[in-house]
């Protein structure tokens, strides 16, 4: 719908008032849907930039993604909105080669197996598995080609489906370092059939697991064409600053160091309170409120139901949000040039502090080329149930130990006179959609929300995490809300 096609529809949006709170990729999204069709649109951001989890650092004059680095091309949501905005040109696949495993008791670092789903073999016997879980557990891993699918049912845990099939060693070494590094959760708790849709029924089908894994990789290669994972030339902070010019043009006000606390209804309209966070010299932050005719709330959970608790009933439980930190060295390393770990590495749960290591050079052609002969690593902190190693140390023992992590991950020695400069990034993670139970908890929440009229709830928490899940989502409720506030 656009306001050209009814002067009437057009006449009855502007006469709309939405406040978006939270101006993450969620927020930035159903903002620009609702100004779509001539509606007035406030965006609140409480930090000082837009983008959440989408974030940017500079490092000795190199921009780089310090939070999301690239989107998933399932769906081929985030694609269209890259093109409407003007970023088709941008778009770029990664290089490098596959990600290395490091941590398997009793071998070498060795790269992840060709051919797997979610670290689940093929082949238990092809060289590069038999390279991580040695010949016992090749053998053990065959059992699975001999046991009757009904053995265990359909299994919803993917690390109970793995290990009672497979073994322990093939869970413990090839699927978890996935499922940490992807998820930030064990494979007990992930959820088989939203992690690796199709699993469960390939496996009853055709009698074992690993063929189940090699059934389906042979569908998806007749069906999906290029690359899981997509980026862009320049970072997907480029993302954030396009729509925030196309929410400017379409005149959506921006207010940055700006939260909202809270939420009040009365006769239909809401009250939105506010606290300005950036007015310079006030002792406290100065309050004031807005109103609206609907409200959109896109912020990580804790803060989404501290606003609207008082008007929604059977939220439920809050989910465990994983709190997890990124350190990004830049770092003067000619012995990287080779990326002796590909585009990165993941760690087997307990072998090492870091959970995960990106070489960010050797992933994208375009950093590669920013950074001038320098590298790029960012290593990841912290996995579900577990806080980051580095939450209790300051800037300068995070990037130390960073840095110690780094070479132990990627095999070369460096030193601390290679260390350019250091970002460290604190990121809560909604919790992750794959898990038991999620999906259930995030229809209860959309149930609720959608009872009360004029207002919506977006973003990572209740739409699943990654970019894939929150923009075709936000606009989804975007449009919910906008139907909603025009034909009610
Ligand atoms: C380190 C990391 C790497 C990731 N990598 C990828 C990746 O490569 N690809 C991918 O697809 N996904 C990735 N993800 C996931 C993806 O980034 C997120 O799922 C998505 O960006 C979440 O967007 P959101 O809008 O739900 O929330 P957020 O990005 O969390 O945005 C919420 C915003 O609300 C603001 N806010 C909070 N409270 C208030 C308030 N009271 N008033 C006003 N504003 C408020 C916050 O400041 C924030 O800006 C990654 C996530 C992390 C943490």
């Amino acid at each position: 719908m656009t306001s050209e096609h009814s002067p009437e529809l057009a006449a009855r949006a502007a006469q709309q008032h939405v406040v978006v709170i939270g101006g993450g990729i969620g927020g930035l999204v159903a903002a620009r849907e609702c100004a779509k069709v001539g509606m007035r649109v406030t965006l609140l951001e409480a930090s000082e930039t837009l983008g959440g989890s989408i974030r940017t650092a500079e490092l000795d004059g190199v921009v780089v993604d310090v939070g999301a680095e690239s989107f998933a091309t399932r769906g081929g949501h985030v694609r269209a909105l890259v093109d409407e905005l003007g970023l088709g040109d941008s778009v770029v696949s990664p290089q490098g080669g596959g990600a290395w495993l490091c941590g398997i008791p009793d071998a070498e670092d060795a790269p992840l197996p060709a051919g797997s789903l979610l670290g689940i073999p093929a082949n238990p016997f092809q060289d590069d598995v038999r390279r991580i879980i040695g010949w016992r557990g090749a053998w053990r891993a065959y059992i699975d080609r001999l046991r009757p699918p009904l053995t265990v049912g359909h299994e919803r845990s993917l690390g109970r489906l793995v290990g009672s099939r497979m073994g322990a060693r093939v869970r413990d070494r090839l699927v978890a370092p996935v499922t940490a590094g992807v998820y930030s959760a064990d494979p007990d708790d992930v959820d088989t059939d939203v992690a690796a849709p199709g699993l469960n029924a390939a496996l009853t089908r055709i009698g074992s697991l690993s063929g189940a894994v090699g059934l389906l990789a042979a569908e998806r290669k007749g069906k999906v064409p290029g690359a899981a994972v997509l980026g862009l030339v320049g970072g997907m902070g480029r993302l954030v600053e396009a729509l925030r010019a196309d929410l400017a043009a379409y005149g959506v006000e921006l207010r940055t160091g700006t939260r909202a606390i809270r939420l009040d209804r009365e006769a239909g309209r809401w009250t939105v309170g506010i606290e300005s966070l950036s007015d310079e010299g006030a002792d406290a932050p100065a309050e004031t409120s807005l109103t609206a005719t609907g409200v959109i709330v896109a912020t990580a959970e804790p803060p989404a139901r501290h606003l609207i608790d008082p008007h929604v009933s059977g939220l439920g439980d809050p989910g465990a949000a994983p709190a997890i930190e990124i350190v990004t060295l830049l770092l003067d390393a000619p012995e990287l040039d080779a990326a002796p770990r590909g585009s990165g590495v993941l760690t087997v749960p307990g072998s090492h502090t870091a959970k995960a290591l990106t070489h960010s050079t050797a992933k994208w052609g375009w950093l590669r080329e920013a950074a001038a002969g320098r590298h790029l690593v960012r290593v990841s902190f912290g996995s579900q149930g577990e806080p980051a190693a580095t939450a209790a140390l300051d800037d300068a023992a995070a990037a130390a130990l960073a840095l110690s992590e780094a070479s132990a991950l990627l095999g070369v020695a460096l030193r601390e006179p290679q260390l350019l400069a250091a970002h460290r990034a604190r990121h809560v993670q909604a919790q992750p959609s794959s898990l038991i139970g999620a999906t259930e908890r995030r229809a209860a929440i959309r149930t609720a929300v959608t009872a009360i009229s004029g207002l919506a709830v977006v973003g990572a928490w209740v739409a699943g995490t990654g970019l894939a899940q929150v923009i075709p989502d936000a606009v989804a409720e975007a449009d919910r809300l906008r139907a909603g506030l025009l034909w009610d």
